[in-house]
């Protein structure tokens, strides 16, 4: 089997050298334990942050080990008999094309329609990403006026698709005209081209004269600073994340206009999905029913084989993908 390791730390943009495909025998299974055969594994942003050897509120990768990260696989062979042979199941195995493992850390997955490629994406950590932004952290309300940066993303795309749901006037940012064609296709009000759209202040003023009531935050920078200058008096940031800024490699400022987080009485708030998880059921049972009605769309870009994951992953920071993107294992 094949296993990708974290052979040296990124420093700036990452690169397939910073990771090597190790060949590896896998163990005998001990009592208790299921062989895992994956068929998906994510690349996320967050992994990045992982790779610099730093406390954060997840421990950094280990040099020279198999990587960690989302996978949906199907249990080949079990000494356990809560998991039987053919149960699929999501763990945190990711990056390899089979585990031997205890089952702990395993949730078999339930009976569904659904590809089980979505509980990596629209069902699983990013749609809950988005879901939890909205709904616990800004809140939203009908009527009012929603700006999404990284807008085509995982986490993008569905927090653009709930904001049209639950009422809003949805206006996004992306960095291509066909990622644009795709949040138009949802609905989505209006649409910034930030590569092309020159002065971003300006051009979200335009797109939401109205200005601002909640700002879901996935980039950081420049969007941070036109997002703070069209916010409404009492808006709301959400703030999930801040991509533009993951491969530097010495801080730069913040935006010069914080001063007016005060001067707007604007509330800024951050949130880590994993604590609010107690809360899954109560998305899952909604989401599913939305993707059963066709009122949320689960937009996908796969990359096929293990040896592909490194391009997978550093092709989140140039925008190459639409949607959740994937790796296909089996
Ligand atoms: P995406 O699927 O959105 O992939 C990344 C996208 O970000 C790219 O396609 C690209 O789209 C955009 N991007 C990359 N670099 C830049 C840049 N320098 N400036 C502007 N846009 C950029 O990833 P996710 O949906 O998984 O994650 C989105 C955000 O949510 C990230 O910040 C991530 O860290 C955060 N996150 C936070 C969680 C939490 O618990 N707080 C959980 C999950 C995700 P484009 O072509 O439009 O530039």
């Amino acid at each position: 089997t094949r296993e990708i390791h974290l052979a040296n730390r990124p420093d700036g943009m990452p690169s397939v050298d910073n990771f090597t495909l190790v060949n590896k025998s896998l163990a005998p299974l001990a009592d208790g334990q299921v062989l895992i055969k994956n068929l998906w594994m994510s690349v996320d942003p967050y992994m990045r942050g992982r790779m610099v050897d730093r406390k954060s509120y997840i421990a950094p990768f280990a040099l020279n080990q198999v990587l960690e990260g989302g996978a949906i696989g199907e249990v080949i062979a079990s000494k356990n008999n809560e998991f039987p042979v053919g149960t699929k199941v999501s763990s945190m195995l990711g990056w390899r094309e089979h585990a031997v493992t205890d089952t702990d850390g395993l949730t078999a997955l339930p009976q569904t329609e659904l590809d089980s490629s979505h509980f990596l994406g629209v069902l699983g950590m990013p749609g809950m990403t988005a879901w939890t932004g909205l709904t616990r952290i800004a809140n939203l309300k009908a009527g009012e006026t929603l700006f999404v940066s990284a807008a085509s993303g995982a986490v993008g795309s569905v927090a653009c698709q709930l904001g049209k749901l639950m009422g809003a006037r949805v206006v996004a940012s992306v960095g291509s005209d066909e990622k644009a064609q795709l949040l138009q296709s949802y609905g989505v009000d209006s649409i910034i081209n930030y590569k092309t759209c020159g002065d971003l202040t300006q051009a979200l003023a335009k797109a939401a004269p109205e200005g601002v009531d909640v700002y879901f935050e996935n980039v950081g920078g420049e969007h941070l600073a036109a997002a703070l200058s069209n916010m409404k008096d009492h808006g709301r940031i959400a703030v999930c994340g801040m991509i533009s800024l993951y491969n530097e490699s010495t801080p730069t400022a913040g935006p010069d206009n914080l001063s007016l987080i005060v001067m707007r009485k604007l509330k800024l708030e951050g949130f880590i999905v994993f604590e609010h998880w107690d809360h899954y059921p109560e998305f899952a049972a909604k989401m599913s029913q939305w993707l059963a009605e066709g009122k949320v769309k689960a937009e996908q870009t796969i990359y096929q084989g293990i040896e592909q994951a490194p391009d997978a992953f550093i092709g989140l920071f140039e925008g190459k993908n639409r949607g959740k993107m994937l790796v296909k294992l089996a």
